[in-house]
């Protein structure tokens, strides 16, 4: 047999694997709430192609990020070389300047559903293949009311999922006027600790001593909690824009902690960064990543343009989703049609295709099966109601609707049964 490549995922309908991340009704409450979150705030839809020429990753997120190193990039026939994507936020600001979204007036919302491919080590909420739903706001304007605003469309997509156990990281890295100074201070301070950190950490030592405060080594913790942050260094204006986004959060009754060492793993982040860490989620916890990236429309060779989004995987999402919100949204048929008999058989396809039309989800027996085994897969699909067709069905036109839960029975016509079967649909 062959299996599927590793890092992977199938994602299947909930009876079929017990690994919660890979339920498909899972996926659909956190994908459909997110579309009623971006529709509320004027967000519009994005899909751009998952494979891009690896230029464009190389300038947007960086030759030396971790992000660059995964990626899957390959040289196509004709001697072109291409990346799958292992993030959106290039691709979305090239599309961005292809489409010269930029010559219309105001900002551009836009959002974005799809996968992402990083070649990382496979565990729990990691995976090489994974879902990222993310927005982008583009335009001209760097006012701290998108950033708030774009945090309190968060805010109330998680309320909707009933996501509580989280913790919010915000800092900001300051720009290309006060950043320099600092990163010369880290560079300082962390090459007086080189003996106690991890190899990794000594190459960004050298290439990009800001990414040493990402690391994730235990070992490596205590030097980094003592090397100096940015937040003294920040100059008035990158300050006075990091104030107004706190106080702006503060109005919102939004709760954060602010993180002086949250840098984030690419290079195109100013100012404001932030992370959503989920409580229970383990090793593998930041939910949601985001931040500013003024300039990185002008490294791909398109217009100046401010930027600010962010990016969570839905893995990790649908990892941190209550179990109650979960049991609740298992997809079963609202009847299931039985029959006894040839003319009941085909009595029944026509009633089910007229209770399909009438918006009802009903199943009927095609393999034909005796009635107790055609009861057993309704049992087995988890169906709300049955039905039994027979001789009697068919002459008086009324049918006997059994609540598989409850056992209770109910004789009824056509448009009663219409009526009951759509409003157990509605309280799904
Ligand atoms: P990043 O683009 O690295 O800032 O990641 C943003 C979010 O995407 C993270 O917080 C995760 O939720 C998710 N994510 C990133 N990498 C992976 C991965 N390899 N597997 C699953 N989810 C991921």
């Amino acid at each position: 047999m062959i299996s599927k490549v590793r890092g992977t995922q199938d994602i299947l309908p909930a009876r079929f694997t017990d690994k919660p991340d890979a339920q498909i009704e899972s996926w659909a409450i956190v994908e459909q709430a997110a579309r009623e979150a971006f529709r509320r705030y004027g967000f519009e839809e994005i899909r751009t192609p998952i494979i891009e020429r690896t230029e464009l990753f190389e300038r947007g997120v960086g030759t030396d990020t971790d992000v660059n190193k995964e990626m899957y990039t390959f040289e196509d026939r004709d001697g072109e070389r291409v990346s799958l994507r292992p993030e959106s936020t290039a691709s979305v600001v090239r599309a961005y300047i292809e489409h010269g979204m930029f010559n219309q007036p105001g900002l551009v919302k836009l959002y974005y559903i799809g996968p992402q491919f990083r070649r990382e080590r496979p565990q729990k909420g990691r995976y090489r293949q994974f879902a990222q739903i993310g927005v982008e706001v583009l335009g001209q304007s760097d006012n701290p009311a998108i950033e708030a605003e774009v945090l309190e469309m968060l805010d109330w997509y998680l309320k909707q999922l009933q996501i509580t156990d989280t913790e919010l990281y915000i800092n900001s890295i300051g720009d290309e006027n006060c950043r320099p100074a600092y990163i010369e201070q880290l560079r300082l301070a962390i090459g007086e600790r080189l003996g106690e950190l991890c190899g990794n950490c000594k190459q960004r030592y050298e290439t990009n001593p800001l990414r040493v405060l990402d690391c994730k080594e235990e070992r490596c913790q205590p030097v980094l909690n003592q090397l100096p942050t940015i937040t003294e260094m920040l100059c008035d204006p990158c300050r006075a824009h990091f104030d107004e986004f706190r106080a702006l959060l503060d109005e919102r009754g939004i709760a954060y902690t602010v993180a002086p060492r949250l840098v984030r793993g690419l290079d195109y982040y100013k100012r404001t960064t932030f992370e959503l860490v989920g409580n229970q989620l383990g090793a593998q916890n930041t939910i949601v990543g985001g931040g500013r990236y003024d300039g990185l429309a002008e490294m791909i060779g398109g217009p100046a343009t401010k930027g600010f989004g962010f990016a969570f995987g839905v893995e990790r999402m649908v990892l941190s989703l209550p179990e109650a919100i979960v049991t609740t949204s298992r997809r079963a048929p609202t009847v299931y049609i039985a029959y006894i008999g040839d003319q009941a058989r085909r009595h029944s396809l026509a009633l089910a295709r007229r209770l399909r039309a009438a918006g009802v989800a009903a199943l009927v027996d095609l393999e034909g099966r005796k009635l107790k085994k055609a009861l057993a897969v309704a049992n087995h699909l988890a169906a709300r109601y049955s039905l039994i067709v027979g001789d009697d069905e068919i002459q008086s036109g009324n049918y006997m609707l059994r609540n598989m839960t409850s056992g209770e029975q109910q004789r009824l016509d056509e448009s009663q049964l219409i009526t009951i079967l759509n409003d157990a649909n509605a309280d799904r």
